[in-house]
């Protein structure tokens, strides 16, 4: 491990993030095979969920060994470091902070002594309950001094299975998985087995996979085929899994009751990647042609805001019949750094990531295609930019409805108070942002789209209907055990 300093990484584009995705995790047992490579490239299949940290822990069946770090998976591990993470099963993670602060002490996976040896684990989601699973940590720890460095919910499940009196570790998280609500994908693991769980709605992603000599688990299906491992199933709602030398065992922990993020499949997954049997590059476009048809523009060329607006806008221009084209070249390096911004860079701030084709643009009428607005400065500078760059008239169409509720189950959009949508009216944004025009495909558009019944899908930050309770703490935000903590509760 190194750099405890517990530094911060900066965002290139300043305070304009849009939707954050709440981590990756993989998971791997495959004996005679290098694990920490096939985790590292595992999780560099994964980056897109996650950029603030990246961490594998491995086992060889004597001992756990952990290496983490602040940066990109490719910053944080070099072939020296894995070299020495030698084992039979290793678990992997990407991190960006949805309980817990951007430093080096909350990346995971999360370490923790029990008494029959060592379990690391590491965690896509966010847990609702956690000021009542802090308590109950406090509870079974006999320390008074528990709590302190306690700073994310994954650290206190790892607290919660370490301190259960069972025989085995298999035993403690069947005995925590039910106390847990939330939406958790969770890869864990001890000296000899390789665990999965996901909560009873399968609000993330979480697939099995299977190597010629072992198993894969992962948040998505792409990082299976990026691995060499072949797609097997998902990991059902409301299931366990233990992995070791006998093979695939499984059970319920709880009766599954789905509701998956929808906004999965606007944005979050990576569009090679396969959920509930849609590709979701498929399901993108089709959410695009949607779009046209909801709200047909009289355009020259539809252009994405690549990337992840590229498959509707594919979709908007086969419907609507008007070209295609690309009008923004994207920097697809610009992620997180430790290198400060200067002003003068902070400045030029969407530029760094996109800039446009002004022969592409110049004259013309466009169609400009993204998946989301969050705050509405990313679609402002996009639009200030290609009007710049010429554009005759820009007409903005968004691959999902406007985004009104924060999200509670591991994506971090904003506050409610900083979403646009959520004090303004379409015509009031399309006037904030400077187009001519502002279309959003509508709820049941998209849900019509993602081929997913509509009541197993999760749309609370579109409509305000939350399908897990969320407590009053946690207006208090990601840092909320952090607030405890400084405060001594
Ligand atoms: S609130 Fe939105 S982003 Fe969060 S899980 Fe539900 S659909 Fe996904």
């Amino acid at each position: 491990m190194r750099r405890p300093d517990g530094l911060l990484n900066h965002n290139l584009l300043g305070e304009d993030k849009g939707p954050q995705d709440a981590c990756g995790v993989f998971g791997v047992w495959a004996p005679g095979e290098e694990v920490a490579k096939l985790s590292f490239y595992g999780l560099y299949a994964l980056q897109h969920r996650g950029t603030e940290s990246a961490g594998i822990a491995t086992s060889d069946g004597e001992r756990i060994l952990i290496f983490k770090d602040m940066g990109l998976v490719s910053q944080v591990f070099t072939e020296g470091d894995l070299a020495t993470l030698k084992g039979n099963l290793a678990i992997g993670h990407c991190r960006y902070s949805t309980t817990g602060s951007s430093t080096w002490v909350n990346a995971q996976p999360t370490l923790r002594p029990t008494k029959y040896g060592t379990v690391a684990l590491a965690h896509n989601g966010n847990l609702t309950n956690t000021g009542d699973l802090a308590e109950l940590v406090q509870k079974l720890e006999s320390s008074s001094t528990s709590m302190s460095g306690i700073t994310t919910d994954t650290e206190i499940m790892t607290a919660l299975i370490a301190l259960q009196d069972e025989k085995n570790v298999e035993a403690s998280a069947l005995a925590v998985l039910p106390q847990l609500e939330g939406a958790f994908s969770l890869v864990f693991m001890d000296e000899h087995t390789l665990y999965a769980a996901r909560d009873r709605h399968g609000v993330r992603p979480l697939v099995l996979g299977k190597l010629e000599t072992g198993w894969v688990v992962a948040s998505e299906s792409a990082a299976l085929d990026i691995v060499g491992a072949a797609f097997v199933r998902e990991i059902e709602p409301g299931e366990f899994i233990a992995i070791d030398k006998n093979g695939v065992r499984s059970q319920r922990w709880a009766e599954a009751q789905p509701k998956g993020c929808l906004f999965e499949y606007v944005y979050l997954a990576r569009p090679d990647t396969t959920i509930a049997g849609s590709g979701i590059h498929k399901t993108r476009v089709a959410i695009g042609a949607q779009l046209a048809k909801e709200a047909p523009a009289e355009a020259d060329l539809v252009i994405p805001v690549p990337e992840s607006g590229t498959p509707a806008a594919i979709g908007y221009a086969k419907e609507s019949g008007i070209p295609f084209g690309l009008g923004l070249v994207k920097n697809s390096y610009v992620g997180r750094t430790f290198i400060q911004p200067s002003q003068t860079i902070r400045q030029l701030g969407i530029r760094l990531k996109l800039n446009p084709l002004r022969e592409i643009i110049e004259g013309k009428r466009i169609v400009v295609v993204d998946d989301s607005i969050v705050r509405g400065n990313t679609q402002r500078a996009i639009v200030r930019m290609l009007r710049e760059a010429g554009a005759r008239e820009i007409h903005v169409r968004i691959s999902s409805p406007p985004v009104k509720w924060p999200c509670y189950y591991g994506i971090d959009f904003a506050t409610k108070a900083e979403l646009i949508a959520n004090g303004l009216e379409v015509e009031e944004i399309r006037r904030s942002i400077g187009a001519d025009s502002l279309g959003y495909v509508s709820l049941d558009g998209l849900i019509s789209a993602t081929q997913v019944a509509s009541d197993r899908l999760c749309s609370a930050c579109f409509t305000g209907q939350y399908p897990i309770r969320i407590p009053e703490d946690m207006s208090e935000g990601k840092l909320r055990l952090e607030i405890t903590e400084v405060q001594g509760h």
